[in-house]
């Protein structure tokens, strides 16, 4: 990337766009199987979308030829993808297409991506439009209202309970591969349901979601349970964290990734306290209402699922109770990923993993808190196994010479303390 002045910065970050031309075609990066919902939601406002395909190496090359080394890995993959489309898709219009890029305040490099992407489009001589939606406002624009965000959001959680379902099942499936099939025939039925029939289109597809997962035939659940938690895009994404899930399930080991949710609800619960704060009734009260509906849809949804999962996976702490968990290792003041990271860590240690892993990208500024405080929480919590991964996406072969030996301690910690449950189906 060429170097960026602070006012290149300044003039940049005012030219992004945050409303949406209807008649644009939008193209979302592909972070995480959660895309499949919020294209769902952008399909049924009547918007042509598409998402990107999962990056692979050659995003990982176009990001780094067009960042100076310094940046987030987030940034050079979502990067990458940009320039991939850019460069290699054959029927790509620049004037008529428009590229997702979501931002949100707080103490780190994410609020400037979307700018520093326009930048980069600028030098190239691209006018792409880049559409940036702001966390703090749920990312809804002047022309995408509620009815998108309440969409967006259920479906959202609906692949986090998705999700769920196949970390729960698929470790011990008897016929390889029919765990993902299910999955991934699922995300296409919510994608479409929400799509042509919006929320209740998403109801009509879950319905048949649990049973499907409920025809899988599975073996005893015996394996040590590992939380993982961290840096929100490299936990959900697996080219950035190198498949961690399925490495952990190849080593023995059954595994489960923090929400997408969870960061949602901070947003909120932050609206609420700054306008407690600076005595502003109107913004506390947004926030309530945001909350009260988001639950109230979190609710909907999650009843979809509640005969196929357990207590773990369904009762998600609250963010307040995240909070009081990291408090006594991250400042009450502190805004950001460690306070629910630690948390949730915390939780997981609580209702009874095995061990806990943190991954955060290279160079991370709220990864470097998360990790500070580990060997704490760690020690606080019955020296649960803890491994604390840094990822900067160099295919090194590291990764899985230290995961044996965690796995293998996660296995020594189970049997310490035995999990009663021994289901067969
Ligand atoms: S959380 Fe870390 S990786 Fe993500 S944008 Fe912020 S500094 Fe970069």
């Amino acid at each position: 990337m060429t170097n960026l002045s602070e006012q290149d910065l300044i003039n940049v970050h005012s030219d992004v766009d945050r409303s949406l031309e209807k008649d644009k075609k939008i193209y979302v990066p592909y972070m995480s199987d959660h895309g499949h919902a919020l294209v769902g939601a952008f399909r049924n406002q009547g918007l042509n979308t598409t998402m990107l395909s999962k990056p692979g190496s050659d995003c990982l090359d176009y990001g780094r030829r067009y960042s100076e080394g310094g940046e987030c890995l987030p940034f050079i993959v979502t990067t990458g993808q940009l320039i991939k489309l850019i460069k290699e898709e054959p029927n790509f219009e620049p004037e008529s297409s428009a590229f997702f890029m979501p931002t949100s305040s707080g103490p780190c490099r994410f609020g400037q991506y979307h700018t520093a992407q326009k930048l980069i489009l600028e030098h190239m001589g691209k006018s792409v439009e880049i559409i940036s939606l702001e966390a703090y406002n749920s990312y809804t624009s002047e022309n995408l209202g509620l009815d998108f965000r309440n969409l967006a959001w259920q479906g959202i959680v609906a692949v986090d309970y998705l999700q769920k379902l196949l970390w729960r099942n698929r470790p011990y499936e008897k016929e390889s591969g029919k765990t993902d099939a299910i999955y991934e025939e699922s995300l296409e039925d919510i994608k479409d349901g929400m799509s042509e029939d919006g929320t209740r289109g998403l109801i009509t597809a879950l319905k048949g979601v649990g049973k499907k997962f409920d025809s899988i035939e599975t073996g005893p659940r015996n394996r040590p349970l590992v939380g993982i938690v961290g840096e929100i895009y490299v936990r959900a994404n697996d080219l950035c964290n190198s498949n961690l899930v399925r490495l952990i399930e190849d080593l023995g080991g059954e595994a489960r990734v923090g929400p997408m949710a969870e960061w949602f609800y901070y947003t909120n619960r932050k609206k609420k306290q700054d306008g407690f704060r600076d005595r502003k009734l109107l913004k506390y009260l947004k926030g309530w209402a945001k909350d009260l509906v988001q639950h109230y849809g979190e609710n909907r949804v999650r009843s979809k699922f509640a005969d196929y999962l357990d207590e773990l996976d369904l009762e998600e702490p609250s963010v307040g109770e995240l909070a009081d968990n990291s408090h006594p290792y991250i400042p009450e003041d502190y805004r950001g990923e460690p306070v629910l990271e630690i948390g949730k860590a915390i939780d997981y240690a609580r209702q009874g993993a095995d061990g806990i892993i943190t991954v955060t990208p290279f160079s991370c500024m709220p990864g470097a808190m998360i990790i500070s405080v580990s060997d704490l929480v760690k020690k606080d919590h019955d020296n649960i196994p803890w491994l604390n991964l840094t990822f900067d996406a160099q295919r090194s072969t590291n990764i899985k010479t230290r995961l044996e030996p965690f796995i293998f301690q996660a296995k020594k910690y189970r049997e310490k303390s035995p999990e009663p449950e021994k289901e067969e189906n």
